[in-house]
């Protein structure tokens, strides 16, 4: 307990002469903490310091409380040791120097933590905004230097194209579309892909899925990109989270054949226009002497006096370096593919300029245009020829489109079986020669789409979204299994004479938006309907099987190579 305690009050800047004293009762009985009131006789004042004498050797406040009309005041009080008073003058006001510096630090943290938030906000705002200047800039060179590489493909593809790819071409002027043929089978899915909810945020993976891409980006520079491969099979990992190449079969396509042999020019005798693709033109001529050229198990009409009809591909004069590797890299894909219902190629003339490479010609041009010009033979046409339909159109019996499916399963069980990937299966994309013989065609333009390119310009390729799977669309797989998906739309286009577009009902949105439902798999994602000619079993068994979602419940083209010529028996 302290002796006595003397207040002094200060209003203004001086303080009052006559203290409040006060002398509490003493009280030497209770050993205990007591409270002690002073009385201030309702003083007021702007300060108020106590002093405090000690009666013994120490003293001991844990708390002062003023009270005052209204409010309360606490401060907390330390131990003081007899004769050593705390050093307060007057004029001194302790309490409300503690209150000061604790405010002044708590409002100096807030501002720091404040400043601390906004730098971070600005850093952040400030990346976001550079990163898409980036990107912006980054993608104007890409597409500037693509633009300027592929300027020469891009006349030969419009023009190839021009029937069909005008009306998209008039709707969109993006620059990829300058480049790739844009017919309406061709789209660009990243754009639509990222309205589905799933992919709404990384839509740069789209297209080539981020573990494709990574595919595409890892490895050294001289690795062939997962796109690029000529040959791949992309092997998933048992969690599915990772792909790898197989290299089986690489070494197959590096090089050319040595038994590709060069054909003398100007033993080439030009006859007529045939078409123009991807590289340039190409003709109908007569080749003097190209029987000494084929292979022993080639039968090619004609004989060995008369010359023989050939397709001339050429690349353009004025093609650069890399249409010209691309067309080497077709010429290479082609010289080791041997098969019955797989373009042959005969033979090259790469000696000098213009590069030409010489294939059996194929008489009745693309199967999506000869299929076209056709009308199903059904049973009451049974008493007319084949060449007396209505409109003119020449009929063909259901038996016989589905010969022309066995062949193209036959050709893609033989592409399968070297892990060739084709990535562009469709009936425009085969070629009809006689007694309605078919041969897939078509290997340049399917890799030059979805070569680097397709990684490098982030998913803005053109692709045909309505014959693609699900996964090739979502997470750019390509696999057989994909190209048994593609065979299903591709034998749907046979079935229905190729008369309307696969789900020509829909938007290029809405089939993107599909394929988000096979995703989900919900029982909510749309196939293509049957075909009025197409049995129930072809249908059930066949077509919807090579949708299925689980690729590796899609059939192997050996299994529906048997089941084609099962129902044909
Ligand atoms: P491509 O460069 O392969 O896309 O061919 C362009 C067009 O030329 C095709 O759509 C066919 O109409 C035609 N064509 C290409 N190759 C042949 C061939 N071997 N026989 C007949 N026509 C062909």
């Amino acid at each position: 307990m302290f002796r006595q305690a003397s207040c002094y009050f200060r209003s203004g800047s001086d303080w009052e002469s006559d203290p409040v004293t006060f002398r509490p009762t003493v009280d030497r009985v209770s050993q205990s903490a007591r409270f002690v009131t002073v009385p201030l006789g309702d003083r007021t004042a702007s300060a108020i310091k106590c002093r405090f004498h000690f009666s013994d050797l120490w003293m001991l406040f844990s708390e002062v409380a003023f009270q005052s009309g209204s409010a309360v005041y606490n401060t907390s009080m330390t131990p003081r040791k007899h004769g050593h008073p705390t050093n307060t003058l007057p004029g001194d006001d302790p309490t409300h120097k503690v209150d000061d510096s604790n405010t002044r630090i708590l409002i100096g943290c807030l501002v720091a933590i404040i400043a601390i938030l906004l730098a971070i906000i600005v850093i952040i705002l400030w990346r976001q905004v550079w990163q898409k200047m980036l990107e912006k800039a980054s993608r104007r060179i890409l597409d500037d230097e693509l633009t300027a590489r592929l300027a020469v493909q891009t006349q030969a593809f419009s023009s190839h194209h021009s029937s069909l790819s005008s009306e998209a071409s008039s709707t969109t002027n993006s620059t990829y579309e300058r480049i790739f043929p844009l017919c309406a089978d061709y789209q660009e899915p990243s754009r639509l892909i990222r309205k589905l909810p799933e992919f709404a945020q990384s839509t740069e993976h789209l297209g080539p899925s981020t573990s494709c891409r990574a595919l595409a980006t890892s490895g050294s520079d001289s690795a062939p990109h997962y796109a690029e491969a000529d040959i791949i099979s992309l092997q998933e990992s048992s969690d599915g989270s990772t792909y790898s190449i197989t290299a089986v079969n690489m070494n197959l396509f590096a090089g050319t054949d040595s038994s590709m042999r060069e054909f003398p020019r100007q033993k080439l005798t030009f006859k007529e226009k045939l078409g123009e693709g991807q590289f340039g033109e190409v003709h109908l001529c007569e080749a003097e002497g190209m029987q000494d050229f084929l292979d022993e198990d080639l039968s090619i009409e004609g004989n060995n006096e008369s010359p023989l009809l050939v397709a001339v591909k050429t690349l353009r004069e004025d093609a650069n370096k890399n249409a010209r590797n691309d067309f080497l890299k077709e010429i290479r894909i082609m010289s080791r593919l041997r098969d019955p219902n797989i373009v042959r190629l005969l033979a090259v003339c790469v000696d000098t300029d213009p590069l030409c490479m010489i294939t059996e010609y194929m008489e009745n041009g693309d199967l999506n245009q000869f299929l076209c010009n056709l009308r199903l033979k059904e049973a009451a046409d049974e008493d007319k020829t084949e060449q007396e339909g209505k409109e003119g159109k020449s009929m063909v019996r259901y038996s016989k489109l589905i010969g022309m499916a066995v062949q193209i399963a036959s050709g893609m069980k033989y592409l399968s079986s070297l892990n060739f990937v084709h990535r562009d299966l469709a009936t425009r994309n085969c070629l009809v020669g006689k007694n309605y013989t078919i041969k897939i065609a078509d290997f340049g333009m399917s890799r030059n789409l979805y070569r680097g390119d397709y990684y490098r310009i982030q998913g803005r390729a053109v692709l045909p979204i309505r014959w693609m799977s699900w996964e090739s669309i979502l997470l750019g797989k390509f696999t057989m299994a994909s190209d048994v998906w593609a065979f299903g739309v591709t034998l749907w286009e046979i079935l229905t004479l190729c008369k309307e577009q696969p789900y020509s009902q829909l938007s290029d949105e809405q089939v993107i938006e599909n394929t988000g439902e096979f995703f989900r798999d919900q029982g909510k994602q749309v196939y293509l309907p049957k075909p009025p000619c197409c049995p129930d079993r072809v249908y059930n068994d066949l077509m919807l099987s090579c949708w299925r979602r689980n690729a590796k419940q899609r059939p192997s083209f050996q299994e529906i190579h048997t089941q084609l010529m099962d129902s044909l028996a």
